[in-house]
């Protein structure tokens, strides 16, 4: 399975992986902010995909 962290506002992938406890460091990595829209990531602003191959 691979997980996909992408932005609300623009779909932008901000993080593709497969370990999702990652997802939240990956965010403060960016300062919090999608790094192609530059909108404040909040936990309800963005979607969480999982593809299972
Ligand atoms: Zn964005």
């Amino acid at each position: 399975m691979t997980f996909e962290v992408i932005c609300e506002n623009c779909g932008h992938i901000i993080y593709q992986g497969m370990e999702l406890k990652y997802v939240n460091d990956v965010i403060k990595s960016n300062s919090g902010k999608c790094e192609n829209c530059n909108k404040v990531l909040l936990k309800k602003n963005f979607r969480i995909e999982i593809i299972k191959k």
